[in-house]
């Protein structure tokens, strides 16, 4: 083997993630040894280690897009106990190639009655945060701008935490979601969305702040809205108002 030869063939090694060769042992010059167990000496030729990203396995269809996933849900969804109490399917809003995603728990009642996301108190806050923090930041997009869906798009009675398999279940269409969007960033509102998009059981506060991946896909965990509804949350807020910025400056810079 010449050293192209060898070049290749260690290139090729690296390519499968082998870092580490092993140098036989010298065949025996005794014909009787022929046909012996090979030894391989233990002193490892060193490759460097290669930096492969693994294709992701597709979760969607290809040429997925949004009025697909959403006829794929049907308009009456029998797929987890959920529909037995919801009023309307709660699949998502906004622009379809918005640079931002939210991703909030579940409908509430408001939501339930109209059939779109974060419109009750807690989604009014929301609508706030955005377009009060991108105009003070001088960034000049609106609610409409991005899109906003949940975990679970049906409301859990009495606004109950999904159940996990309600998550598993409609987890399938949130992933179609945002796989069908791809945008710049992910912001998960509240530990259920966190739990959902980065499948950790650590809660917000621990998670907030920083970034995380959702596939290939940057993911900011921060406060749900409701949380910051509540009167003595001054701290959370400030902290959602930061996360917020980093968010959108990281999205619309
Ligand atoms: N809370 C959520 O998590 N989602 C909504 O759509 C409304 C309130």
């Amino acid at each position: 083997m010449n050293l192209n030869d060898l070049r290749n063939r260690l290139t090729f090694y690296q390519d499968l993630g082998v870092k580490q060769l092993y140098k036989r042992a010298a065949p025996a010059a005794n014909p009787k040894s022929q046909g012996a167990p090979v030894i391989l000496t233990a002193s490892p030729v060193l490759i460097k280690p290669a930096i492969i990203e693994p294709a992701l396995p597709p979760l969607a269809p290809p040429g997925d897009t949004l009025a697909l996933i959403r006829a794929d849900v049907g308009d009456d969804c029998r797929r987890c106990r959920l529909c037995e109490q919801r009023n309307k399917i709660v699949f998502g809003v906004g622009n379809e190639q918005a640079r931002l995603v939210f991703v909030g728990e579940g409908p509430g009642a408001d939501e339930d009655a109209q059939g779109i996301p974060f419109v009750g108190r807690a989604g009014q806050l929301l609508t706030q945060m955005i377009e009060n923090t991108a105009a003070k930041e001088g960034i000049s997009i609106k609610r409409a701008d991005v899109y906003i869906c949940n975990v679970v798009k049906c409301r859990p009675p009495e606004n109950r935490t999904p159940q996990p398999d309600e998550m598993e279940i409609c987890g399938q269409f949130l992933f179609r979601q945002l796989e069908a969007i791809r945008p710049r960033a992910i912001c998960a509102l509240g530990s259920t969305a966190a739990k959902a998009v980065l499948g950790t059981k650590e809660g917000v506060t621990k998670l907030r702040g920083r970034w995380h991946k959702w596939r290939d896909l940057p993911v900011m965990v921060t406060y749900h809205p409701s949380y910051l509804l509540r009167p003595y949350n001054q701290d959370a807020k400030r902290q959602a108002w930061e996360d917020l910025k980093k968010v959108l400056h990281y999205v619309y810079d």
